[in-house]
């Protein structure tokens, strides 16, 4: 049975308590949420922290509302409250597709968004959804908080904008007229994705005014397609103009063979589901909008 390193725990009882144990044991800590991907690394002996500050006693971080015109999801929302959420659902749906196809209940119960964004593993799903809707990760220090766009979140696989001492507290969607959706293929039901797309559209006068799209497990920086974004805006939404971005989008990202796939079968699911989620949102948005298909 593999057994992680010793180490020291600390239970963070506020976000300032957080960030004063941050403080104090620096570079050797690591926080811990849900732990569903700390504990692995620690028990592999890929991570060894001295120091776990446990922050699962931060409930004021485990929300779901809307402020100031923006849907606001506390770093420590696990996936099944976001899952759950009705209002998450009602202005992203791309959340609800993403969340249906992450892991099991038993992960979903626990791990949490903040962690999801933090672990920055490359087959991450939520990284894409929020870079998609061009999400907003708020992170605070002892000095204040900051403010970075999730598509400036990652520096790279499994590293991210957030420094020694800082805590991921609020991740942020302005809430605008639109539709989204999510795509994703997995070998079985449950596994990380072989490929997965996401999209989030906007339509004036039958032309495409704004779009997103995420890419994951695809080795697309920041986990999204601009070269795509930029084809399809200003244009009709067309299913020839969704194929076409599809393929622009399957050219420019970087997807790595592994156990689940080579190359270019990854390749041809980036083109496949960036296709379809930007057909599934514009569906949705037809619906929303009582406009013809
Ligand atoms: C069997 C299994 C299957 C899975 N399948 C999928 C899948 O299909 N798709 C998918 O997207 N994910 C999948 N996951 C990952 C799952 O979503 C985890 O919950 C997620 O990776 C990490 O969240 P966590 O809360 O458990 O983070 P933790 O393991 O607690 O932390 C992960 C990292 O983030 C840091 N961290 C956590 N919270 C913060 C914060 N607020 N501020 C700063 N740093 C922080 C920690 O220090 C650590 O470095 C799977 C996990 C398992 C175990």
């Amino acid at each position: 049975m593999q057994v992680p390193a010793q180490f020291q725990y600390e239970k963070a009882t506020s976000v300032e308590h957080a960030l004063s144990l941050l403080g104090r044991y620096g570079a050797e800590s690591r926080v811990v949420a849900g732990g569903h991907s700390l504990i692995p690394m620690m028990k592999l002996r890929l991570a060894q922290p001295e120091v776990l500050i446990d922050i699962n006693d931060l409930h004021e971080l485990a929300r779901i509302s809307v402020e100031e015109h923006k849907l606001c999801i506390g770093a420590l929302v696990r996936h099944a409250d976001l899952l759950g959420s009705a209002i998450a659902g009602e202005h992203f749906p791309i959340f609800h597709d993403a969340e249906r196809l992450i892991a099991d209940p038993i992960v979903r119960n626990r791990g949490t968004v903040g962690g999801s964004l933090c672990q920055a593993d490359p087959s991450e799903d939520l990284s894409a959804a929020f870079a998609a809707v061009r999400g907003e990760a708020v992170i605070q220090g002892t000095r204040g908080s900051r403010v970075v766009a999730v598509r400036d979140f990652f520096v790279g696989p499994y590293q991210t904008v957030v420094e020694p001492g800082e805590l991921l507290v609020q991740l942020r969607v302005p809430i605008r007229s639109s539709a989204s959706a999510y795509q994703k293929v997995e070998r079985r039901a449950g596994d990380w994705a072989v490929a997965a797309a996401g999209a989030e559209l906007r339509l004036r006068d039958g032309e495409l005014e704004e779009v997103g799209i995420g890419l994951t497990a695809l080795g697309a920086p920041g986990f999204h397609a601009p070269e795509a974004e930029e084809f399809l805006v200003g244009g009709p939404a067309t299913d020839e103009r969704f194929a076409e971005a599809g393929r622009i989008a399957a050219e420019h990202c970087n997807p790595v063979a592994d156990q689940r796939g080579p190359v270019d079968y990854k390749r041809h699911l980036a083109a496949t589901l960036t296709t379809r989620a930007l057909r599934i949102a514009r569906t949705r948005w037809h619906g929303q909008h009582h406009e013809e298909a």
